[in-house]
């Protein structure tokens, strides 16, 4: 499945200026008068297809779910993955479009702001709803039995489409065409459930709550960073939250320094606290040193957007590799990729990745639904990659990642 990025017409909320961003930009550098915002919601971003109708007072907007993210399913064979992008009513209505189509790929959409007008039918479906019928849907095609489904960098988010209704006529009222001749008579928009929309982005402010410094990161990046005060930043709620940061010192120049979580985690049903449980349930061929049994275990994911299967290779690797050595506390000096994975999205791989490092698997696989995983503590770590003509290459933990790979991410 190909997924893609919807385009926005936003305002600065400064300057009033008009700009075109992208679905997952967060930070707004306005063009014009320079101020930044940033953009987060308390649940989910809304948009507004954008629309042509005649005045009139029977113009409706229908409420559509999108679900974007990737779904990883663990069968005997292996972890199975999609990457899922679709959209579904969030209403039960047989007479309007059972999903988007391409309408939101062609069209710039507007988020819904306190100042937007129009009668709004309220979701009867939850995200939760959608969500549950996305995963049984992937698990019909799949081997059974189906021994654990997880959604990682899953984002949902509303898209309203406007209808209008004359002569007992419904129109769709982005190209003002008739979608269906003849309504049921006691059909009236306005009797649903709805009204007002629900408007719920803000925009905060980005400088330092520490130093009252600018905060900097790319457009997409879900973590600012102070430059002057060397700090790291995450929004939670109204306001930026300091972040545990750190990176492992690279040699030579032309360093790109890649995001990820660290996290230590209280596993049920199997013992895995050190590095010494590590080697004996991944049954590594080392020999056992004294000293292991004191350093703790910690589970590695990417911070960042990337395709399935190189998402959980990463995790893989890492995890067996247990980086530990003379980490820095602070953000590297050179060129850094923006963290666009939440911590919240990174720690619903944990038990998948479990299931790739335990020997014997098959054994592991089937008492897997025994087995739980909760995060205690996280930092976000840079690593250190060279980069070659083709790939992003960190030498010591044998991984490389195809350049190509971390630009197609932004779709996901
Ligand atoms: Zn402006
Ligand atoms: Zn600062």
């Amino acid at each position: 499945m190909k997924s893609y990025n919807i385009r926005i017409e936003h305002q600065c909320p400064q300057c009033g200026a008009p700009a075109i961003l992208e679905e997952t930009d967060r930070l707004f550098t306005c063009s014009f008068c320079r101020v930044r915002s940033y953009l987060t919601v308390r649940d989910y971003f809304r948009y507004l297809l954008p629309f042509n109708a005649p005045e009139t007072d029977s113009l409706f907007f229908f409420p559509y779910w999108r679900f974007k993210g990737m779904i990883f399913s663990q069968v005997m064979e292996g972890i199975r993955h999609q990457v899922v992008d679709v959209s579904h009513q969030a209403v039960d209505l047989r007479f309007i479009p059972p999903s988007l189509g391409f309408r939101s790929q062609a069209l710039k959409l507007k988020f819904i702001s306190p100042e937007t007008k129009g009668f709004f039918l309220k979701p009867e479906r939850s995200a939760d709803m959608i969500r549950e019928h996305i995963t049984d849907f992937i698990g019909l095609s799949l081997p059974k039995p189906v021994f654990y489904q997880t959604h990682i960098g899953e984002a949902f988010s509303l898209i309203y489409a406007p209808f209008y209704t004359q002569n007992g006529r419904l129109f769709d009222a982005i190209l003002n065409e008739p979608l269906l001749q003849r309504l049921p008579e006691d059909f009236h928009a306005m009797s649903l459930a709805g009204g007002s929309p629900d408007s719920t982005i803000r925009f905060i402010s980005t400088l330092c709550p520490d130093c009252g410094w600018d905060l900097q990161g790319a457009r997409d990046s879900i973590l600012l960073h102070c430059s002057n005060c060397e700090t790291a930043w995450m929004p939670v709620k109204n306001r930026f939250k300091k972040v545990k940061a750190a990176y492992l010192p690279g040699e030579g120049g032309g360093l790109f320094y890649l995001p990820f979580w660290r996290i230590r985690a209280e596993i049920q049903g199997i013992e895995l606290t050190s590095y010494a449980d590590l080697v004996r349930v991944a049954n590594l061929p080392k020999v056992l040193r004294s000293g292991w049994k004191e350093l703790p275990f910690y589970f590695w994911t990417p911070a960042f957007k990337i395709r399935p299967d190189l998402f959980l290779r990463l995790c893989t690797s890492l995890t067996l590799s247990q980086p530990r050595n003379d980490l820095v506390q602070h953000i590297p000096k050179d060129k850094i990729h923006s963290v666009t994975l939440e911590i919240s999205e990174a720690v619903e791989s944990l038990k998948l990745s479990l299931t790739t490092l335990v020997k014997p698997r098959n054994e592991f696989i089937e008492r897997l639904s025994d087995v739980s995983v909760n995060p205690k503590n996280v930092m976000l770590v840079y690593l250190p990659f060279q980069t070659d003509r083709h790939d992003y290459v960190l030498s010591r933990f044998s991984i490389s990642i195809n350049k190509n790979a971390l630009g197609f991410a932004s779709n996901l």
